[in-house]
């Protein structure tokens, strides 16, 4: 199968799109022939995106809305209106999350919800609304973005890694409940990855970081586009509840 017919007819729906891993989960979709709605947190970022992703792969059928993922209703209300502009959803990217660096004595209590709320929350609206879909429909796969945090826990900003774990534990029980609705559940947990956040640290850093990765570097958005491309599409009909590490090895 080339990988332009990869995700032929299909739909599906990133959130988070409009940058970093997100945005290249998008394009990787688009080139690979699905229709996709990529959300976003503001319609200005949303705008610019649409209008670069456009650029990139023209003629690719793409459409943005920003809804607020951490409240059902809102999560809801958008896919839905996916729905009714392409006629189905057939995958879920959950993407969208922030992370979190303080540690347990600064952190404020409201920081740890906000943080709750986007990377499991937000996780929990997408699947609920999306998956009601993808039953009627007889079938769907959602791929959640983790991290390798989620495995190793991380030494400060307890949130991030605590959100992760959480990613975790709904990805294997969706699989478990959702599989005899034929919706398939998994995630991919990157390591470093260049998005702009790598892109801003000096370049001696990123060495520092890359020389105890057993590949030698960092991850690149595209890397982690591939690998949800693999859960999303049928060529991994038979994968669910897995949770694969995009992560060159890394081991902290
Ligand atoms: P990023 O900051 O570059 O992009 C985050 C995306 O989430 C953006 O599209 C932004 O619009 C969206 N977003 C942020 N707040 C939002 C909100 N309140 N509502 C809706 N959307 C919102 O992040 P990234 O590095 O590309 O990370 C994407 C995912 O990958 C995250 O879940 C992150 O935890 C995970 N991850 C990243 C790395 C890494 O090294 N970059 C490593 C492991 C896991």
């Amino acid at each position: 199968m080339n990988v332009s017919d990869m995700l032929e007819g299909k739909v599906a729906i990133v959130t988070g799109g409009t940058r970093g891993i997100g945005y290249g989960i998008v394009k990787k979709f688009l080139e690979a022939g699905a229709k996709v709605a990529l959300f976003g947190s503001r319609q200005e970022t949303v705008d610019q995106a649409l209008e670069k992703i456009q650029s990139e792969v023209p003629g690719g059928e793409v459409m943005g809305l920003h809804p607020a993922l951490g409240d059902f209703d809102a999560a809801e209300k958008a896919i839905q209106s996916v729905r009714e502009k392409f006629g189905k959803v057939d995958i879920l990217v959950n993407n969208a999350g922030i992370s979190a660096r303080e540690s347990l004595y600064e952190y404020k209590p409201e920081d740890f919800e906000k943080i709750m709320s986007l990377n499991v929350n937000a996780v929990f609206n997408c699947s609920k609304a999306a998956a009601a879909i993808m039953k009627e429909q007889g079938g769907g796969s959602i791929v959640n973005i983790s991290s390798m945090v989620s495995i190793y826990g991380q030494p400060a900003g307890c949130g991030y890694p605590a959100s992760k774990f959480a990613v975790n534990g709904l990805t294997k029980s969706l699989a478990r409940e959702l599989g005899r609705d034929q919706i398939r559940v998994n995630a991919v947990a990157p390591g470093v990855t260049r998005t702009d956040m790598v892109a801003a640290l000096p370049e001696e850093m990123v060495q520092r970081i890359s020389a105890t990765i057993p590949l030698g570097r960092v991850g690149e958005p595209e890397e982690v586009a591939n690998a949800a491309l693999f859960l999303a599409s049928d060529l991994a009909s038979y994968v669910t509840g897995t949770i694969l590490s995009v992560d060159g090895a890394t081991q902290v």
